[in-house]
Protein backbone atom coordinates (compact mmCIF):
# COMPACT_ATOMS: atom_id res chain seq x y z
CA UNK A 1 0.00 0.00 0.00
CA UNK A 2 0.92 3.50 -0.32
CA UNK A 3 2.34 4.46 2.53
CA UNK A 4 3.09 8.28 1.59
CA UNK A 5 -0.20 9.18 3.01
CA UNK A 6 -2.83 8.04 5.73
CA UNK A 7 -5.68 6.87 3.36
CA UNK A 8 -9.04 6.94 4.44
CA UNK A 9 -11.60 4.13 3.23
CA UNK A 10 -14.64 5.56 3.65
CA UNK A 11 -18.00 4.13 1.93
CA UNK A 12 -20.78 6.48 1.74
CA UNK A 13 -24.39 4.82 2.08
CA UNK A 14 -25.18 5.09 6.07
CA UNK A 15 -22.04 6.96 6.28
CA UNK A 16 -21.75 10.07 4.25
CA UNK A 17 -25.50 9.55 2.69
CA UNK A 18 -28.42 9.20 4.43
CA UNK A 19 -29.40 6.25 2.61
CA UNK A 20 -32.20 4.85 5.01
CA UNK A 21 -33.78 8.49 5.60
CA UNK A 22 -34.03 8.67 1.94
CA UNK A 23 -35.01 5.18 1.42
CA UNK A 24 -38.01 5.10 4.04
CA UNK A 25 -38.99 8.41 1.55
CA UNK A 26 -38.94 6.24 -1.63
CA UNK A 27 -40.37 3.21 0.07
CA UNK A 28 -43.06 4.68 1.42
CA UNK A 29 -44.47 5.65 -2.25
CA UNK A 30 -43.54 2.51 -3.57
CA UNK A 31 -45.18 0.84 -0.75
CA UNK A 32 -47.94 2.87 -1.11
CA UNK A 33 -47.73 3.44 2.71
CA UNK A 34 -47.14 6.38 5.26
CA UNK A 35 -43.78 7.35 5.85
CA UNK A 36 -44.39 7.59 9.54
CA UNK A 37 -46.30 3.66 9.43
CA UNK A 38 -42.23 2.80 8.27
CA UNK A 39 -39.91 1.99 11.25
CA UNK A 40 -36.59 3.99 11.19
CA UNK A 41 -34.93 1.30 13.19
CA UNK A 42 -33.96 -0.87 9.89
CA UNK A 43 -31.97 -3.87 9.56
CA UNK A 44 -29.57 -4.24 6.57
CA UNK A 45 -32.16 -5.68 3.95
CA UNK A 46 -34.83 -3.41 5.02
CA UNK A 47 -36.91 -6.60 6.14
CA UNK A 48 -39.01 -4.40 8.80
CA UNK A 49 -40.74 -2.84 5.97
CA UNK A 50 -42.47 -5.56 4.11
CA UNK A 51 -41.03 -5.19 0.93
CA UNK A 52 -41.28 -8.74 -0.01
CA UNK A 53 -44.82 -9.40 -0.98
CA UNK A 54 -44.12 -6.05 -3.65
CA UNK A 55 -40.89 -7.42 -5.24
CA UNK A 56 -38.21 -6.99 -2.70
CA UNK A 57 -35.27 -5.26 -2.32
CA UNK A 58 -33.24 -5.31 -5.18
CA UNK A 59 -36.64 -4.28 -7.20
CA UNK A 60 -37.17 -1.40 -4.66
CA UNK A 61 -33.60 -0.48 -5.09
CA UNK A 62 -33.75 -0.23 -9.05
CA UNK A 63 -36.61 2.41 -8.43
CA UNK A 64 -34.87 4.46 -6.30
CA UNK A 65 -32.33 4.44 -8.26
CA UNK A 66 -32.49 4.52 -11.35
CA UNK A 67 -36.67 6.73 -11.03
CA UNK A 68 -35.74 8.57 -7.94
CA UNK A 69 -32.06 9.41 -8.41
CA UNK A 70 -31.34 8.39 -4.85
CA UNK A 71 -27.60 8.88 -5.24
CA UNK A 72 -28.18 12.64 -6.52
CA UNK A 73 -30.78 13.35 -4.41
CA UNK A 74 -29.88 11.61 -0.88
CA UNK A 75 -29.29 14.34 1.90
CA UNK A 76 -25.48 13.92 3.82
CA UNK A 77 -25.38 12.70 6.89
CA UNK A 78 -25.28 15.48 9.38
CA UNK A 79 -21.54 16.93 9.69
CA UNK A 80 -20.02 14.50 7.33
CA UNK A 81 -19.14 16.86 4.00
CA UNK A 82 -17.50 19.40 6.32
CA UNK A 83 -15.65 16.80 8.20
CA UNK A 84 -14.16 15.16 5.06
CA UNK A 85 -13.21 18.80 4.03
CA UNK A 86 -11.39 19.08 7.27
CA UNK A 87 -9.94 15.84 7.27
CA UNK A 88 -8.38 16.44 3.99
CA UNK A 89 -6.73 19.42 4.38
CA UNK A 90 -5.26 17.72 7.50
CA UNK A 91 -3.89 15.51 4.94
CA UNK A 92 -6.22 12.74 5.41
CA UNK A 93 -6.35 11.09 1.90
CA UNK A 94 -9.98 10.27 1.32
CA UNK A 95 -10.89 6.91 -0.50
CA UNK A 96 -14.10 6.59 -1.15
CA UNK A 97 -14.85 2.97 -1.60
CA UNK A 98 -18.39 1.69 -2.47
CA UNK A 99 -20.78 -1.31 -3.87
CA UNK A 100 -23.20 1.07 -5.57
CA UNK A 101 -22.39 -1.14 -8.72
CA UNK A 102 -24.52 -4.03 -7.49
CA UNK A 103 -27.31 -2.86 -9.19
CA UNK A 104 -27.05 -4.59 -13.01
CA UNK A 105 -27.25 -2.70 -16.05
CA UNK A 106 -27.16 0.58 -14.32
CA UNK A 107 -23.90 1.53 -13.94
CA UNK A 108 -23.63 4.87 -15.75
CA UNK A 109 -26.28 6.19 -13.76
CA UNK A 110 -25.30 4.97 -10.82
CA UNK A 111 -21.70 6.18 -10.89
CA UNK A 112 -22.57 9.77 -12.54
CA UNK A 113 -25.45 9.97 -9.68
CA UNK A 114 -22.81 9.41 -7.78
CA UNK A 115 -20.16 11.87 -8.67
CA UNK A 116 -22.51 14.72 -9.33
CA UNK A 117 -23.57 14.16 -5.55
CA UNK A 118 -19.73 14.43 -4.58
CA UNK A 119 -19.15 17.36 -5.90
CA UNK A 120 -22.53 18.74 -4.99
CA UNK A 121 -22.07 19.09 -1.13
CA UNK A 122 -18.23 19.42 -1.85
CA UNK A 123 -17.06 16.12 -0.68
CA UNK A 124 -13.52 15.88 -1.34
CA UNK A 125 -11.78 12.39 -2.44
CA UNK A 126 -8.47 11.51 -3.80
CA UNK A 127 -10.17 8.22 -5.18
CA UNK A 128 -13.16 6.32 -5.47
CA UNK A 129 -13.62 2.81 -5.94
CA UNK A 130 -16.92 0.98 -7.07
CA UNK A 131 -16.06 -2.42 -5.50
CA UNK A 132 -17.73 -5.21 -3.00
CA UNK A 133 -14.66 -6.36 -1.78
CA UNK A 134 -13.27 -3.40 0.06
CA UNK A 135 -10.51 -4.91 1.58
CA UNK A 136 -8.80 -5.42 -1.60
CA UNK A 137 -8.58 -1.82 -1.73
CA UNK A 138 -6.05 -0.94 0.72
CA UNK A 139 -7.13 1.71 3.07
CA UNK A 140 -5.20 2.64 6.48
CA UNK A 141 -8.44 2.93 8.69
CA UNK A 142 -11.93 1.93 6.93
CA UNK A 143 -14.97 3.84 7.94
CA UNK A 144 -18.37 1.58 7.18
CA UNK A 145 -21.99 0.74 8.50
CA UNK A 146 -22.86 -2.47 7.33
CA UNK A 147 -21.92 -5.63 9.18
CA UNK A 148 -20.97 -7.59 7.09
CA UNK A 149 -18.33 -5.33 5.70
CA UNK A 150 -17.10 -4.53 9.28
CA UNK A 151 -17.22 -7.94 10.24
CA UNK A 152 -14.83 -8.86 7.00
CA UNK A 153 -12.78 -6.25 6.95
CA UNK A 154 -12.07 -6.76 11.22
CA UNK A 155 -11.59 -10.57 10.43
CA UNK A 156 -9.01 -9.72 7.70
CA UNK A 157 -7.55 -7.38 10.01
CA UNK A 158 -8.04 -4.04 8.78
CA UNK A 159 -8.82 -1.04 11.38
CA UNK A 160 -12.25 -0.41 10.97
CA UNK A 161 -14.62 2.04 12.50
CA UNK A 162 -18.27 1.61 12.15
CA UNK A 163 -20.58 4.37 11.44
CA UNK A 164 -23.20 3.71 14.04
CA UNK A 165 -26.87 3.03 12.61
CA UNK A 166 -30.00 1.15 13.33
CA UNK A 167 -28.50 -1.93 10.96
CA UNK A 168 -25.21 -2.63 12.86
CA UNK A 169 -25.87 -2.31 16.58
CA UNK A 170 -24.43 -4.78 19.01
CA UNK A 171 -20.83 -4.82 17.53
CA UNK A 172 -18.58 -3.78 19.44
CA UNK A 173 -16.16 -0.44 18.96
CA UNK A 174 -14.51 1.20 17.31
CA UNK A 175 -17.61 3.11 16.55
CA UNK A 176 -18.70 6.59 16.07
CA UNK A 177 -21.95 7.91 16.69
CA UNK A 178 -21.69 11.35 15.05
CA UNK A 179 -19.19 12.93 12.73
CA UNK A 180 -17.17 15.15 15.43
CA UNK A 181 -16.72 11.49 17.12
CA UNK A 182 -15.12 10.11 13.75
CA UNK A 183 -13.11 12.96 13.04
CA UNK A 184 -11.58 12.54 16.63
CA UNK A 185 -10.69 8.84 16.15
CA UNK A 186 -9.14 8.77 12.34
CA UNK A 187 -7.29 12.19 13.78
CA UNK A 188 -5.84 9.86 15.96
CA UNK A 189 -5.31 6.64 14.37
CA UNK A 190 -3.23 8.98 11.50
CA UNK A 191 -0.81 10.63 14.78
CA UNK A 192 -0.68 6.82 15.56
CA UNK A 193 0.13 5.59 11.67
CA UNK A 194 3.09 8.56 12.02
CA UNK A 195 4.70 7.22 14.59
CA UNK A 196 4.51 3.70 13.42
CA UNK A 197 2.04 3.21 16.33
CA UNK A 198 -1.01 2.23 15.36
CA UNK A 199 -2.48 -1.06 16.47
CA UNK A 200 -5.31 0.50 18.53
CA UNK A 201 -7.85 -1.53 16.98
CA UNK A 202 -5.21 -3.80 14.12
CA UNK A 203 -7.10 -7.36 14.98
CA UNK A 204 -10.47 -8.42 15.88
CA UNK A 205 -9.30 -9.20 19.49
CA UNK A 206 -7.69 -6.49 19.94
CA UNK A 207 -10.82 -4.45 19.47
CA UNK A 208 -12.64 -6.77 21.27
CA UNK A 209 -14.94 -8.11 18.64
MG1 LIG B 1 -22.91 1.52 3.84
Amino acid sequence: MDESSFILGVDLDGVVGDFYGAMRKIAAEWLNKAEESLTAEVSFGLDEWGINEFGGYDRLHRFAVTQRHLFREMIPIKDAPATLRKLSNRGVRIRIITHRLFLKYSHETSVTQTVEWLANYDIPYRDICFMNDKAAVGAHVYIDDAPQNIKELRSGGHNTIIFSNSTNKGLAGPRADSWAQAEHIILEAMEEWRTGTMNLFRTPSQAGV
